[in-house]
């Protein structure tokens, strides 16, 4: 199965909360900063951090395939 890792960029979170709301699973507030509570994650895992990547109004979020 492929893997994706995903990273906040903490330059642009603005600190709203969407991600947290969305997929509370992978994401968390921290010091007013989302914070990726998993970074290596599998296929099936993708779907909220999809939604939470498109919903985020900062474009902070990244998922990239790594295998
Ligand atoms: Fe930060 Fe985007 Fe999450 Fe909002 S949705 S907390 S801007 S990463």
């Amino acid at each position: 199965m492929a893997k994706y890792k995903v990273s906040v960029d903490k330059k642009k979170c603005i600190g709203c909360g969407a991600c947290v709301s969305i997929c509370p699973k992978f994401f968390e507030l921290k010091n007013g900063k989302s914070h990726a509570k998993k970074t290596e994650i599998d296929e099936k895992d993708l779907k909220c951090i999809r939604e939470a990547k498109d919903i985020c109004p900062a474009c902070a979020i990244s998922i990239k395939n790594v295998k």
